[in-house]
């Protein structure tokens, strides 16, 4: 086998392919996974992240078996013990002084200490990059930017940095591609998977929100007739409070809020 030769090549080392390197560590394989950029240090100072995660509780039980849980909550995550779950229909009706389109699932009932954690996706993805990194037999060959893979040649190929096929320093083959490049996959395209993709009637706004009182223990989900409004807390940064608001609503009405001045906007917002 030469230096370049893997029995397994994974495109892409986002919280999917991080993961899935992860899994295959113990197997002893020689796997290859590539990214064209690191991701970013983590920075404790730093405001939460716009792109998190809500974490199950079984999410969190495979991240830890993949050795990435410890990592993971050495940095910061968010526990949430209640999810608030409400349909907005303005039904009048309600049972026992609750409105009957309104669930609310609280931790203690089935005895756990929380439903889940609120993780910035960087944070996920840092923990699972500083776990693999325990692998010998994995290669983190990061930042490589795959430019092309070759299908037809005895072994694939993948060739990444530059187009140049002589130059066998910017190559590798491997027994096994594994595609993890994201929703718009060129591994994918390379390799002729068709997809079939519709367009949903709505649009989503995602936003972290600094808000005053006390620290939220509680996501909240409202569905109303044009999409679903989520406020997720998150983890307090400096003594200030966080929270994620995802807006789904119909693209018209994003357009219109991503057009707001930031005070009109903290209006509706509120
Ligand atoms: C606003 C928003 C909200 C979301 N909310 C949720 C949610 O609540 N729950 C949920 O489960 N999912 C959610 N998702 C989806 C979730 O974030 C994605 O499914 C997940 O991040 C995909 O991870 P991934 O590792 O497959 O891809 P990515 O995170 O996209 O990683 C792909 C990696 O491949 C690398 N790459 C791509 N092309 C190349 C190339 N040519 N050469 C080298 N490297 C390359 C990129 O640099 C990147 O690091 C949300 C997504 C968005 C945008």
């Amino acid at each position: 086998m030469t230096q370049n030769a893997y029995d397994i090549a994974i495109v892409g080392a986002g919280m999917v392919g991080a993961a899935i390197a992860c899994g295959l560590g113990p197997t002893g394989l020689r796997i290859a996974i590539l990214d064209r950029t690191p991701p970013p240090p983590f920075d404790a100072n730093q405001a939460p992240d716009i792109r998190v995660s809500a974490l199950s509780y079984a999410s969190e039980q495979i991240l830890r078996n993949l050795g990435a849980w410890q990592f993971i909550s050495a940095m910061r995550t968010c526990p949430y013990q209640r999810m608030g779950v409400t349909e907005k229909l303005n039904t009048p009706l309600t049972f026992a002084g609750s409105p009957l389109n309104q669930t609310l699932f609280d931790s203690t009932d089935i005895g756990y200490p929380y439903l889940g954690q609120i993780v910035e996706n960087n944070v996920t993805q840092l923990g699972l990059h500083q776990a693999m990194a325990q692998y010998k037999n994995i290669d983190i060959l990061c930042p490589s930017d795959i430019t092309s893979i070759d299908f037809d040649a005895s072994l694939p190929t993948i060739f990444f940095g530059q187009d140049d096929p002589s130059d066998k320093t910017t190559q590798l083959t491997a027994k096994l591609i594994i595609g993890a490049d994201g929703a718009l996959s060129k591994v994918r395209d390379w390799a002729s998977i068709g997809i079939n993709s519709n367009q949903y009637e709505q649009q989503a706004l995602v936003a972290t929100v600094e808000y005053q009182g006390t620290q939220q223990d509680i996501t909240w989900q409202a569905f109303t007739s044009t999409g679903p409004l989520a406020f997720l807390p998150l983890m307090d940064v400096n003594e200030k409070h966080y929270g994620s608001l995802v807006w789904y609503d119909l693209p018209d009405k994003i357009r219109q809020l991503m057009a707001q001045d930031d005070d009109t906007f903290i209006g509706e917002v509120t």
